[in-house]
């Protein structure tokens, strides 16, 4: 499979003498370099996306259907290929980035169905006096700003639905995983994506890129995925242009074991909820609250599970727990490990950085965690699951919700209508009740408080990308 290194303007692939390395974070050593966009290219970029918009909402639904349908077969053929991909510039293990690409190219296949499906209303007005036409159009020129952690999916995610509802896009993927999103640039290249539809810029964080697009009155809408810190930095900026805004931001989800709970399902799910991805994932468990009669077990049985698994290099047949995306990554789980051990929590697996190179850190589990320690405030991301006994219902749900997050929950409970009395009580966009995995991208995936603001998947992700409009007549 070729892998472009180059940005992606006006459907063609353009160099720049600025270019930036991609590292591996299993060994550290660079893999690729890649271009970097200068204010001219930001520019193009918008431009190309700008003069695309008309055309492009102009062309059939079907056509745009059958479009995003070639991309879903496109990647799915060279999954294997984009998930060696993944692993070599993200970290995790090749069975995760294998997961991964199936549920990227699954949004071109769902999006592929809606595209045809965007209704409109006609009714006579209650007065009698008019009919009330609405439509969803496209919304022109969408801005998508995605993170490393998921670097195919979060692409995906965004770019199926945009084109699906007729917009033009400008991608800008994080800088530690560029190669990802160019492969699926050029995925949609090759299935015909006319010129300028998409568009794919590299830029550094720390640039004035994303400011300049998001000040540029020809971009109507911005769809970010990343941290709360700079998702309300964003919206801040994106009040000067008044833009749609949808945020995907970050979780601090819960984990809660209630009384009565098979324990040894709750163990498989915990596995699932918390290492899927290494931990770095906004709907990893996050904190776990355990019924006072279930947690001795619960914590040994975890803790022996956790402790097994074998950390190395993703594309070692062998390796369970790939490495984190950079040594910065690990740096702050470790740190954060340390600081709760200070506070008084009991590390029960892991919970030492390795010797040697490479952003590993292993499968932890800290129990006897005290309800104030920082930990349990912050999102982790990373391999760490830290306990707390709770004595009933009332103080799981209460310490749940105290958080100023709201994405995802997870509630193991003995039976169906105790998961879903406690699912209602949750605080979050989304609950797995009995299992360990959530995302469906036939579901509505976003969440509630500085979790973020609209949805991706299911049958709202198209409408982030659509305008309602009302004609009297
Ligand atoms: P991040 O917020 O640091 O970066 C996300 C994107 O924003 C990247 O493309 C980055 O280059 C860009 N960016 C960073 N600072 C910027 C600035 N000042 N101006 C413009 N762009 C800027 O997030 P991350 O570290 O890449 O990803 C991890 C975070 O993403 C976690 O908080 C996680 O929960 C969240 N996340 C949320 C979801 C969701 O669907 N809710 C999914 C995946 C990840």
């Amino acid at each position: 499979m070729h892998i472009p290194t180059d940005l992606f303007i006006g459907g063609t692939w353009v160099e720049s003498p600025d270019r930036v390395p991609v590292l591996d974070p299993a060994t550290g050593a660079p893999i690729a370099s890649v271009s970097l966009a200068g204010d001219a290219d930001i520019t193009l970029a918008v431009e190309a996306a700008a003069d695309a918009a008309a055309p492009w909402a102009a062309t059939p639904p079907r056509d745009r259907a059958e479009l995003l349908r070639r991309a879903f077969e496109l990647m799915t053929q060279r999954g294997r290929a984009l998930a060696e991909l993944i692993t070599r510039e993200n970290g995790k293990v090749l069975a995760d980035a294998q997961a991964e690409v199936t549920y990227a190219a699954e949004f071109f296949r769902w999006f592929s169905e809606e595209a045809t499906r965007i209704r409109g209303d006609y009714r006579l007005a209650p007065s009698g006096d008019k009919h009330i036409v609405v439509t969803h159009d496209p919304i022109g020129v969408s801005l998508l700003v995605t993170p490393w952690n998921f670097p195919a999916a979060m692409v995906t995610r965004k770019i199926a639905p945009a084109l699906a509802a007729g917009c033009t896009v400008v991608l800008k993927p994080a800088l530690e995983t560029p190669l990802t999103a160019l492969a699926i640039a050029a995925v949609l290249e090759e299935a015909g994506v006319p010129a300028g539809v998409v568009n794919v810029v590299l830029a550094s964080p720390a640039g004035p890129p994303v400011r300049a697009m998001l000040r540029d009155a020809r971009v109507r809408h911005l769809s970010f995925t990343g941290s709360t810190g700079v998702g309300s930095h964003l919206l801040r900026e994106a009040a000067s242009q008044v833009l749609r805004c949808s945020m995907e931001l970050g979780g601090n989800a819960p984990f809660l074991v209630l009384e009565g709970a098979d324990v040894r399902a709750a163990v498989d799910g915990a596995l699932i909820a918390k290492l899927r991805n290494g931990g770095a994932a906004c709907t990893a468990a996050n904190r776990f609250y355990v019924h006072e009669s279930l947690a001795a077990e619960f914590t040994a049985n975890l803790s022996a599970a956790m402790a097994k698994l074998r950390c190395g290099p993703g594309l070692a047949g062998d390796s369970q727990l790939g490495a984190l995306a950079s040594p910065g990554e690990r740096d702050k789980v470790a740190a954060l490990v340390e600081q709760a051990i200070a506070e008084g929590a009991r590390p029960r697996a892991g919970a030492r950085t390795p010797e040697g190179p490479g952003a590993f850190y292993p499968a932890t589990v800290l129990d006897e965690v005290p309800r104030d320690a920082s930990i349990l405030g912050v999102e982790i991301f990373g391999p760490v699951a830290p306990i707390v006994t709770v004595s009933d219902e009332d103080e799981a749900v209460a310490l749940a919700n105290g958080t100023e997050f709201g994405l995802a929950g997870y509630v193991y409970a003995s039976d169906i209508g105790a998961g879903l009395r406690v699912a209602e009580r949750l605080s979050s966009g989304m609950v797995a009740v009995n299992r360990g995995t959530l995302s469906d991208p036939a579901a509505p995936f976003g969440g509630v408080k500085q979790s973020g603001l609209g949805r991706e998947g299911g049958l709202d992700g198209v409408h982030e990308f659509l305008e309602t409009k009302y004609i009297a007549v």
